[in-house]
């Protein structure tokens, strides 16, 4: 018998990392799943909690805290680690801040000998994907964010909701930046085969158009609500991070907006953000190319120019191409 390892890695067993673990843990994704973190000691602490769980899960697991040796063999090594904003620190000040932990992060993994895939979940998610991929001299399609998977899962929620379907049936997406600057390109909104405008226009007594965009501000506006209520947010991107682990794994080439490298799709190059993307086995597979409208296009160059931006005054103070030669 063939022994199918599926070895894990979570670099930082913060919330999002343990939510990350306990949903995979719950659906049986993986059988090795190893917690690094700066913190040894809480990480000793939750892979013990986690194993006192596994006679419950749905098949055989074991959890270990470790260190960056233990991803020389690891499929993939996903990275929630990361610091959080200080008090009236700027965005780039925390940005800097993250490259740092990347820095140390990202080339230990590599140092160790890993060869599989990177999945990055550590805010600004679209940025430090693109540091990951920089750092790390991987190709593009083995560094993967979760760009706005979380954001995409939260609109096919709503519009289920709204339209009391079940989400597993509403096919739409939020693309672009995870932040501020995503949208929803409304022209391939669908429930079921049949398009949401459709829906409005044979239901106008039920449904009115103009609630599309309470909708929209509603996804981008969730995190801040949830921050607000819980202090942070963690069950939804655990999940959505299994769901990216799941479709590598199982070789599903499922669709799904991760944030990727653009090569000239919708008229963007070299920048990450999130953009419906097929999945399998070896990372990305390859990106699906919409028909956009105009203005929705206009949308994710914005999205990338904001991007760009934050990226270009980042100093990660590397030349790719070195790196890419001393592989
Ligand atoms: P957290 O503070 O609970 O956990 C972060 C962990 O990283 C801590 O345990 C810390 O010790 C560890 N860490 C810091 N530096 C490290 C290093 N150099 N090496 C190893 N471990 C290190 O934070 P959290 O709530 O788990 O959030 C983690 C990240 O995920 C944040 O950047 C957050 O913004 C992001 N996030 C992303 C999404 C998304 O959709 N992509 C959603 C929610 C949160």
């Amino acid at each position: 018998m063939i022994y199918d390892k599926r070895k894990v890695v979570i670099v930082g067993a913060g919330m999002v990392g343990m939510s990350y673990a306990y949903a995979l843990l719950n659906q049986g994704v993986c059988n090795e799943l190893v917690l690094i973190d700066l913190n040894k000691k809480r990480a000793e602490g939750e892979a013990q909690d986690l194993n006192h769980g596994a006679a419950f899960s749905p098949s055989g697991i074991k959890v270990t805290a470790g260190d960056y040796g233990d991803c020389s063999d690891a499929d993939i090594v996903v990275i929630c680690a990361g610091v959080a904003q200080k008090p009236g620190e700027s965005r780039l000040n925390l940005l800097q801040r993250n490259t740092e932990v990347f820095r140390q992060v990202v080339t230990s993994t590599v140092n160790s000998g890993f060869n599989g895939i990177f999945i990055v979940a550590t805010n600004p998610v679209d940025i430090m994907t693109r540091v990951a991929y920089d750092l790390s001299g991987f190709p593009a399609h083995r560094v993967i964010g979760t760009g706005t998977t979380l954001d995409t899962a939260r609109l096919r929620y709503l519009l289920g909701n709204y339209f009391d379907v079940d989400p597993r049936n509403v096919h739409a997406y939020v693309m672009g930046e995870h932040g501020d600057s995503e949208f929803v390109p409304w022209s391939q909104a669908m429930v079921a085969t049949k398009h949401v405008y459709d829906i409005f226009r044979d239901n106008s007594d039920s449904f009115n158009i103009y609630d599309i965009e309470k909708i929209a501000d509603e996804v981008s506006n969730a995190a801040y609500s949830i921050i607000e209520a819980k202090g942070a947010t963690y069950y939804g991107i655990g999940m959505a991070i299994v769901r990216i682990t799941k479709a590598i794994f199982n070789d599903e080439s499922s669709v799904l907006t991760i944030s990727t490298k653009l090569n000239g799709e919708y008229g963007i190059k070299d920048t990450f953000l999130g953009v419906p993307t097929f999945i399998n086995r070896g990372g990305v597979k390859r990106i699906l190319r919409l028909d956009l409208t105009p203005e929705e296009k206009q949308k994710l160059m914005n999205s990338a120019h904001t991007l760009d931006e934050s990226y270009n005054m980042l100093s990660v103070d590397l030349d790719r191409s070195k790196k890419m030669a001393l592989k």
